[in-house]
């Protein structure tokens, strides 16, 4: 059985997996009522990628024999002034998210539950990408700047992406 108190950090942990995925369908909604089609792509992936985190941890929690909790979504922003602005938002964001998994690792340890150490070490990889990828396209937003062209051509890459499941353990 997994402790009372970690299966309530976990739940706290799916609550803000869930967060970060309304964050970015806010966005997503957001650029496509402005016209950027492929930031819009984009972020709607981004939105079924947290999804797939809280299921993560949903699956966990319940092959632990624990109990999911679903707490109340809070509101999240509606709007940015540009595409730059989001994914500076989207790095700030995901900094905190690394935080708190790395605080439920460190509780993990220190409880010495390995089993919960060990999910959360895919969470900590997880992170190194999530920040890189927003600091990516933070770079090139930068590059571009103002232009119609460059802003053009990055929508169009930014539209090609398509959704795969992070991790099989999302559909256990
Ligand atoms: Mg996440």
């Amino acid at each position: 059985m997994i402790s009372e108190k970690m299966q309530a950090a976990i739940n706290s942990q799916i609550n803000a997996e869930l967060w970060s995925g309304y964050l970015y369908l806010s966005m997503a909604m957001h650029f496509e009522a402005n016209g950027h089609m492929g930031v819009a792509n984009w972020f709607k992936i981004q939105f079924k990628e947290e999804q797939a985190h809280a299921e993560i941890f949903m699956n966990y929690i319940n092959q632990r024999g624990g109990k999911v909790e679903l707490k109340a979504i809070d509101a999240v922003p509606t709007e940015w002034e540009t595409p730059l602005d989001a994914f500076k938002a989207t790095l700030e964001h995901e900094q905190k998210v690394t935080a708190m998994i790395n605080s439920l690792f460190a509780m993990a340890e220190a409880e010495k539950d390995y089993a919960t150490r060990d999910r959360l070490a895919w969470f900590v990889n997880e992170q190194v990408e999530e920040e890189d990828n927003a600091r990516v396209l933070i770079d090139k937003f930068t590059m571009i700047g103002n232009d119609g062209m460059g802003l053009y051509m990055l929508n169009q890459e930014l539209a090609a992406r398509t959704y795969t499941a992070p991790s099989a353990l999302a559909a256990e």
